[in-house]
């Protein structure tokens, strides 16, 4: 059996390993030599540069996606009797930031070739209560944000996108995050730009802007930052119990030579992409659905589709077999609806949303990351190959 291995043991390949170069390093070294190793300079420079790259009006760092999610259902006005729609094919993350705030989540199932929310689902799910809409841009590919808008301007609802898989992708040639009322950002490990832990909050509304600012920390009327800057001492007010959710600058410091190489990175997950493509269309599973040239996609998550009646292996036993070959994936993700909390706390059955529970027993997401090299991807497709039989 440890012959004919795809790869050995002591090579295994990482999953979503991010792609760290020099000048990370070295720009994390130089803050910590410096003495700002907080929220200072690095992180109004990451901000800045954000707001550039998304043309937006404000950027607002977090620590976390699931932190800029909970900060703007929040800045919203959202919480205790409003109940907040999403997608059951998603991350916990955004689930749990609805509970946080108080709110109740209602779920909506999302369409199988997508693997987005789908709109006429919403339409069905939206109530008196209903406040917001918490769309996911799945794997890369934009949701269908001109119906979502329409919804949302018709019901007055307020929209938060999740684009903590798509910090690239355009809707019709805009960037995602900026079509609704706020947008979320991660820069967790395994996500396109990384910071090790991180999030952006992004929105053109200043109000919405400055109550994110000031919830993200603490509640203060003042950042950290500007009260200890050389302009002098500043007292803070608390305006509000806050949170402690802001970003440091070694995170940053990573964070902008990231952002600035995020072309770069996302041609070369392009080219792996449609290496994949090219190499597995033959073979009995689904790839990602092809979008339409009017968007573009952020390149994420290489989703594939494992039916045990059509591949002749299911997914869980594939997911052993192409481990055994030391090549990690990931299943993003199991439908929300299939996990025992929500299921006991709001009566959710996952067979009541049949596309993300058939996504959730099929989906295996393999290795995408711009630090693969040619062998790699050459394994993965060998992988997959020889396990398939084809
Ligand atoms: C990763 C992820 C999040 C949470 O991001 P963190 O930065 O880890 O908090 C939220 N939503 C989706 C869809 C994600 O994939």
């Amino acid at each position: 059996m440890q012959q004919g291995l795809i790869r050995e043991k002591n090579n295994f390949l990482v999953f979503g390993a991010p792609d760290i170069r020099d000048e990370e390093i070295n720009e994390v070294v130089s803050s910590l030599k410096s003495g700002w190793i907080g929220t200072g300079p690095k992180v109004q420079r990451f901000e800045e540069q954000f707001k550039e790259y998304k043309n937006t009006a404000h950027s607002i760092s977090v620590n976390s996606c699931t932190a800029a999610l909970h900060l703007s259902i929040i800045a919203a006005g959202i919480g205790t009797g409003d109940e907040v729609i999403t997608t059951a094919m998603t991350f916990c993350a955004t689930v749990n930031a609805i509970i946080h705030s108080g709110a109740t989540p209602v779920l909506v199932d999302c369409d199988y070739q997508t693997q987005c929310i789908n709109p006429l689902e919403i339409k069905k799910k939206i109530t008196r209560k209903t406040k917001a809409i918490i769309p996911v841009h799945f794997a890369g590919y934009p949701c269908d944000m001109d119906k979502i808008m329409a919804i949302a301007r018709e019901h007055k609802l307020i929209v938060i996108e999740d684009c903590a898989h798509a910090i690239e992708t355009l809707y019709k040639g805009k960037p995602v995050g900026t079509l609704g009322d706020f947008g979320c950002f991660s820069f967790y490990v395994t996500k396109n730009v990384v910071t090790a832990e991180g999030g952006m909050v992004i929105t053109n509304n200043n109000n919405y802007a400055e109550r994110v600012k000031i919830l993200a920390l603490h509640g203060m009327s003042q950042d950290a930052w500007k009260r200890f800057s050389d302009d002098g001492y500043k007292h803070y007010q608390i305006v509000f119990p806050g949170f402690k959710y802001n970003m440091t600058d070694l995170q940053a410091a990573l964070g902008i030579h990231q952002l600035r190489r995020v072309d770069e990175s996302w041609k070369k997950r392009e080219d792996i992409w449609n290496n994949y493509t090219d190499k597995l269309s033959f073979a009995p599973i689904k790839l990602p659905s092809e979008l339409q040239k009017e968007h573009k996609h952020g390149h994420h998550l290489y989703t594939i589709m494992i039916n045990k009646k059509i591949a002749n292996i299911s997914r869980d036993d594939f997911l052993v077999r192409i481990n055994q070959e030391n090549i990690g994936v990931g299943v993003h993700y199991k439908s929300i609806a299939s996990h025992p909390y929500y299921q006991e706390r709001y009566g959710w059955r996952a067979e009541d949303f049949p596309n993300a529970n058939k996504i959730g027993g099929e989906t295996l997401s393999i290795p995408l990351s711009s630090k693969l090299n040619d062998q790699d991807v050459h394994d993965v497709i060998a992988a997959i190959r020889k396990i398939l039989n084809v």
